[in-house]
């Protein structure tokens, strides 16, 4: 028996919206991605926010960061244990990310140590809800607020995720999901921001699109009308394909997170009954289980991922660190032993397979399998 390390939760129905889309007018932006972000917002609970739908979550993060001036000479505070788009869009405006160590027990970056790391050329904290558990979003913005910082949260794992009653996009000035091929819902590549800022989401409905003030479903249908370009824009924009593939998968996301955290309190119970180590969750986390992983010996970690992979266990390693990856390392003359916390969870981490598809079976297989191996 094989375990695939994902597979995607797409049914028949939001195929067949797909279809509808692709016998329709409009394949790019439209109709299908304006109803997407109304149902986002809704879903998100956040009291006048506001949802644009982008390429990815990547791009969402680029677009939030330019929304908010920020650029060359700025600072941003995040964390060094994320994928490398969180940096990389703080690289990609111009400014330069400024890593907090993270929590041993969390991986999260330690918000205690936040404060420390702001100067005169601090702009922004861009926290990330590491595998779906929510940084303390009361703490960040109080430092925020205190400081006069911008806070743009990664939620590219934390759409179902909530924190003493907070949840992505309430306490922040936007919000970053991701819907890229191994995430809770997907299209494939996609993306989109939630903001409580009006004037941010009009910012980004435009720069999304090069700037055009009218989208091309806009003047669809209508006498020809002129556009203008008041802002440099990029090409960022959610299509309605996508759209149309992730609407159904929203409407089941609560269904397929929560047979997700079944199966990750199962792996945890069998992990803690064996002693196998995993990373804690934090009293008033309600998890969005995006990822499970455990910890090993570092220097087993790598035979352990082989092992596993022999015996039909697809795994990840979320994340190495960013700070020791060799763009960062040459640029900002980063090495071992800055970071370490984020350091050893990197070395030791393994990350298991987790989606709503796996059979209890297949559950089985795999506590089965880590046990045998790591005995
Ligand atoms: C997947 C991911 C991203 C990037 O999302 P894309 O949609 O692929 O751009 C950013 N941050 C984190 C933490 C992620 O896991």
């Amino acid at each position: 028996m094989k375990v695939p390390f994902f597979r995607h939760n797409i049914e028949r129905a939001d195929i067949g919206r797909v279809e509808k889309v692709l016998r329709g007018p409009v394949l790019t932006t439209g109709a299908y991605v304006r109803t997407f972000e109304e149902k986002l917002t809704a879903f998100l609970g956040v009291r006048g926010g506001h949802v644009r739908g982008t390429t990815s979550c990547t791009s969402a993060l680029f677009l939030s960061l330019e929304a908010h001036g920020i650029g060359r000479g700025d600072e941003v505070i995040t964390t060094p244990l994320s994928y490398v788009a969180t940096a990389h869009v703080i690289e990609q405006v111009g400014a330069k990310p400024i890593f907090v160590d993270v929590d041993p027990r969390t991986g999260n970056i330690n918000v205690d140590h936040i404060a420390e790391a702001i100067t005169k050329k601090t702009k922004a904290i861009l926290p990330v809800h590491l595998y779906g558990q929510m940084v303390d979003m009361k703490k960040i913005s109080r430092i925020a607020r205190a400081h006069k910082l911008v806070v743009i949260e990664d939620a590219a794992h934390a759409l179902e995720a909530e924190r003493d009653g907070i949840r992505p996009g309430m306490l922040s000035d936007a919000a970053c999901f991701s819907f890229y091929a191994t995430k809770s819902i997907t299209s494939g590549e996609g993306g989109a921001v939630i903001t409580r800022h009006a004037s941010v989401a009009d910012h980004i409905a435009k720069t999304r699109l090069h700037g055009v003030s009218r989208s091309m479903a806009d003047r669809y249908g209508k006498l020809y009308q002129h556009y203008d370009i008041p802002v440099l824009g990029w090409k960022f924009n959610m299509t309605n394909i996508q759209a149309a593939l992730l609407i159904g998968q929203l409407a089941r996301a609560r269904k397929i997170w929560k047979r997700r955290v079944a199966i990750a309190e199962r792996y945890e119970r069998a992990f803690r009954e064996a002693s196998i180590e995993f990373l804690q969750t934090d009293p008033g986390v309600v998890h969005a289980r995006h990822l499970s992983t455990i910890l090993v010996d570092a220097p087993r970690r790598d035979e352990i991922l082989h092992a596993l992979e022999s015996h039909g266990i697809g795994i990840a390693v979320n994340y190495r660190p960013i700070h020791l990856m060799t763009y960062y390392r040459e640029k900002y003359g980063y090495t071992e032993g800055d970071f370490p916390h984020a350091e050893s969870i990197g070395a030791r981490t393994v990350t298991l397979p987790l989606y709503s598809k796996l059979t209890d079976k297949e559950v089985s297989k795999v506590i089965e399998t880590v046990e045998k191996i790591l005995s």
